[in-house]
């Protein structure tokens, strides 16, 4: 449980932090929070790792291995991984060995997320003190009031969410000033990027999120609610 103090402080970072660059706001959390903080990473795009390592030096990068993921996502990961050498504290996390690549994707979803994402995700935040996402507000309705910075009941840790006020313009613009190499998949009609069966390129106006389990009701995979 929180105490009143750290919920006070929270409220006030947030207030403070809310018009903040990422940057900023990934330097105040390694400022108060240093190795306690870890942040998750979905290479869709190169810009949060960046963030993190450029300005985190202590936090862990935690990257969700489910078993799953593009070719091309890994190949971002390496890109990354190449030009960021020991810099890059990159933790590849997968799931329980008795998880074999299957085809529970096809009819249990939920149950296919809570072993490859969810679970990892739990070892992931063990003993940590404070979670760095890389959500956005433009990503669809189910995070359009995501706050910059929260207490998460359900983890147990102070969740900071600092590009969530970006656009993709901003996005764009982070990645052409820091010569970030996009994922090969962003120009191929793909504006969120998770694992291979489970994420279609999307038409002219539909959600960023509309690719990710198209056809059912899921919209998250049980990391962020
Ligand atoms: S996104 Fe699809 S393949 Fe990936 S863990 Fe979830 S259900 Fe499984």
């Amino acid at each position: 449980m929180p105490t009143a103090v750290l919920l006070e402080e929270l409220a006030d970072a947030a207030a403070r932090l809310e018009h903040a660059s990422p940057k900023q706001v990934v330097a105040w959390a390694a400022d108060r929070f240093g190795d306690g903080l870890v942040a998750t990473v979905s290479f869709e795009d190169a810009a949060l790792a960046h963030l993190v390592a450029a300005n985190a030096p202590a936090a862990e990068i935690a990257f969700l291995d489910t078993q799953y993921h593009f070719a091309e996502t890994w190949w971002l990961v390496d890109k990354l991984r190449e030009r960021f050498g020991d810099a890059f504290r990159l933790a590849v996390l997968r799931p329980d060995a008795s998880v074999r690549p299957d085809d529970r994707w096809l009819t249990d979803t939920e149950g296919c997320c809570a072993v490859r994402k969810v679970e990892p995700l739990r070892r992931a935040i063990a003993g940590r003190s404070a979670w760095i996402t890389g959500i956005r507000r433009v990503d669809g309705p189910t995070r359009a009031d995501a706050p910059v910075l929260q207490w998460d009941e359900r983890w147990g840790v102070v969740k900071i969410n600092p590009i969530v006020a970006w656009d993709d313009d901003d996005l764009a613009g982070y990645l052409l000033a820091h010569d970030l190499p996009r994922h090969p998949l962003a120009d191929r009609g793909y504006p969120s990027i998770g694992c291979w069966p489970c994420t279609r390129p999307v038409a002219e106006g539909e959600d960023k999120r509309a690719g990710r389990w198209a056809g059912s009701a899921k919209t998250e995979c049980g990391l962020h609610g």
